[in-house]
């Protein structure tokens, strides 16, 4: 895609293919490693690849095994390819900081967020009631409504979280994994704890992600266009695209589908993070 300025609101607004969270195998569960990922970025035009490798302090708390993202050896490496790389793609050292309450995960990921100087913290709500969403044991013997109302309360406390953060993840990430049969997140079934939602987003100016890693959601992506409906309707501007790959294969994957579902909806910009600044980019 061409790399196009205009001049929109008074803000110089760039157009180009982007995406905002990918993994590489810095993540426990990546499968290809950072350079591997920016050529496979570089060769499908984007210009903007955010690495938001897990760090997910919450699971240590709760004895779940996962190994954190050694990010000394995450930020070496990705400062020398950002800038072998800087004349084709502008990449960007971000995290995936896993939401959980509490002074044990809050001081941790403060303490990261100072020795480090992350372009954009991600915050994600992964577990709820100390179980992770991903795993079949989070829905045993759970009502649909009682697993994903869980799950929303776990998204909203993430909002009011004490620590600084730029961008809420994949809204709605039980209907990946639900075993329900009408396992699909619609906005007319969640109005309340949604609208709360996506009040405090907007509130907090915070930015929305739409990721298209949406697994057996029965939606194309995270959240889906009813939800995304309403935030604009409240007032939300800010929305980015995430592909979430864990690999090559699914960079900027749904990259065209997504801008021109949003764009029906009447939204004008991604925004992605450098240095922890909003920048706008026109979709
Ligand atoms: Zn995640
Ligand atoms: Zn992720």
């Amino acid at each position: 895609m061409r790399n196009v300025v205009l001049s929109i609101d008074n803000r110089e607004v760039e157009k180009y293919m982007l995406d905002m969270h990918v993994h590489s195998n810095y993540s426990s569960d990546g499968t290809a490693s950072l350079e591997e990922m920016i050529k496979a970025a570089v060769s499908r035009g984007l210009k903007y690849i955010s690495f938001a490798e897990h760090y997910d302090y919450d699971y240590v708390k709760n004895n779940l095994k996962v190994q954190l993202t050694d990010i000394s050896a995450y930020f070496n490496e990705i400062t020398l390819l950002a800038e072998k790389y800087a004349d084709k793609i502008k990449v960007v050292k971000s995290i995936e900081l896993g939401y959980e309450s509490g002074e044990f995960v809050e001081n941790e990921y403060n303490r990261v967020m100072k020795k480090y100087p992350f372009d954009c913290i991600l915050n994600s709500a992964h577990i709820a009631n100390k179980v992770d969403c991903w795993k079949q044991e989070f829905y045993v013997n759970k009502s649909r409504e009682t697993a994903y109302t869980q799950y929303f309360t776990s998204v909203l406390n993430s909002i009011n979280c004490n620590y600084s953060f730029d961008i809420i993840t994949h809204l709605g990430i039980p209907a990946r994994y639900a075993p329900y049969k009408n396992n699909k997140i619609i906005y007319a079934d969640w109005k309340d704890i949604l609208d709360e939602i996506l009040k405090a987003v907007i509130a907090k100016g915070k930015t929305l992600e739409i990721n298209t890693s949406a697994g057996k959601a029965k939606s194309e992506f995270l959240p889906d266009t009813d939800i995304l409906k309403r935030y604009k309707e409240l007032g939300g501007e800010k929305i980015t695209f995430s592909s979430d790959a864990h690999g090559t294969s699914r960079i900027a994957e749904k990259y065209r589908e997504v801008c021109q579902a949003v764009s029906e909806l009447g939204f004008k910009y991604f925004v992605v993070y450098i240095d922890r600044k909003e920048k706008f980019i026109k979709i």
